[in-house]
């Protein structure tokens, strides 16, 4: 492959130090594929190296969960056993950093009935998702990718095997602002400067609502919730003081907006993978808050299927600000992979909202942090609504427009 061992290294020590950013004694959990074994060992030993105690790795097998889907049914799947609820009751009391990284084929669960898909993770979340709660802000966490063939061959087709994962890896690389000589620490510094800067300009408007508008027929506001912060590239582990980026790439401003305080219809930009499936060319419009008719030239039913896993389901739990010039939109292709395509352009997301925007919110329950309008759900589905001439304008409290976004970018 035409990926140099110095650079693999570098992008290893990026995600282990900057973003998971382990600390001396943690526990480490990494999440893998079986192909990235070598890519495992190398995180691994970055991990031991920034002073992990252990690091436990949890191995992923798309083939594997495929033929569960296929052949086991739909209730033995739905079920949590007891060992792996231990599991989880071993995590809320470990807190141990996760290190996901994403490889999987866009395509991996082609053949599965969605319905059994949906219905299943339905059935899974209800029991993980309290000790999901209980380890929120409490522990670092980072997501970051490694191509794999059928993901490169998904995002470019006609290319051989090789190229493919050559030209995403380029991407990739491109995109975690790492090169064969330079230095990556210091280009996230700069990076994640820029952003909370904005961040902090966003925080000190003071904005009610948001109004987007575009030719392609984007025309909606969404209310904010008054004390909730914008927040953007890192976050900080509320229980020893570690700052950490939980996406590599990342290149968002996100908050989460009143939940069912939202009005008229979102054209999105760019198709959305879910589930596996894609659907198209899709509108959303809401009323009262709530997603109440949607249609898409592909996945129709799936959409349709999407707005109602839950309540929360219909309303939006997140908003986010992404210039055009991201280098993920630079890129010039679909990465069907949300980790990257969200960071492409402006976006919402359907469903569960972050209680970390509220002051104190690391120390609410989910409950209290709906009280105050973040959403909740057991999804959380972002899709793109930054077309190259979106504008947005800030309103605030007293009814003045401050321009926020002009031609798809910061005003
Ligand atoms: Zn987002």
């Amino acid at each position: 492959m035409g990926i140099s061992e110095n650079v693999l290294q570098k992008y290893a020590e990026l995600i282990v130090r900057i973003g998971a950013n382990v600390q001396q004694g943690q526990v480490v959990q990494l999440t893998v594929a079986v192909e990235q074994h070598d890519f495992a060992a190398l995180i691994m030993e970055e991990c031991y190296k920034a002073g992990a105690k252990k690091v436990n790795v949890e191995w992923m097998f798309d083939r594997q969960n495929k033929l569960n889907y296929l052949y086991a049914d739909q209730e033995t799947l739905g079920r949590v056993l007891p060992w792996e609820e231990e599991k989880l009751k071993q995590m809320v009391q470990d807190l141990p950093v996760r290190i996901f990284i994403a490889s999987e084929d866009p395509d991996a669960m082609n053949g599965v009935d969605p319905q059994k898909l949906s219905a299943v993770m339905q059935s899974r979340s209800a029991v993980i998702k309290p000790y999901r709660n209980a380890i929120d802000g409490k522990h670092q966490w980072c997501i970051a990718a490694y191509p794999s063939v059928k993901w490169a061959k998904k995002c470019f087709p006609s290319l051989s095997d090789e190229e493919a994962v050559n030209k995403l890896w380029d991407a990739i690389l491109k995109t975690v602002r790492v090169e064969e000589e330079n230095d990556p620490v210091a280009a996230w510094k700069a990076h994640t400067d820029f952003i909370e800067k904005k961040a902090a300009w966003l925080n000190a408007q003071g904005f009610s609502s948001l109004r987007y508008h575009s030719a392609n027929g984007t025309d909606f506001t969404v209310d904010l919730i008054p004390d909730a912060k914008w927040e953007g590239a890192g976050a900080v582990n509320a229980v020893n003081g570690a700052f950490y980026i939980p996406n590599m790439p990342t290149e968002e401003i996100f908050t989460s907006p009143m939940a069912g305080k939202c009005e008229g219809t979102l054209v999105a930009v760019k198709p959305l993978s879910w589930n596996s499936q894609l659907i198209e060319d899709f509108a959303i419009t809401f009323e009262n808050g709530r997603a109440v008719s949607c249609h898409a030239a592909k996945g129709q039913e799936l959409l349709e299927r999407m707005i109602h896993m839950d309540e929360g389901a219909a309303m939006l739990g997140e908003v986010a600000l992404v210039p055009k010039e991201s280098p993920v939109n630079q890129c010039g292709f679909l990465f069907y992979e949300t980790l990257f395509d969200e960071n492409a352009c402006c976006h919402v997301a359907l469903g569960m909202g972050f209680k970390e925007v509220l002051p104190g919110g690391d120390d609410l329950t989910v409950a209290q942090a709906q009280e105050k309008g973040v959403n909740d759900s057991i999804i959380h589905v972002d899709f793109m609504v930054g077309a190259d001439d979106l504008s947005i304008d800030g309103v605030r409290p007293d009814g003045t427009l401050v321009p926020v976004f002009r031609g798809g970018t910061w005003a």
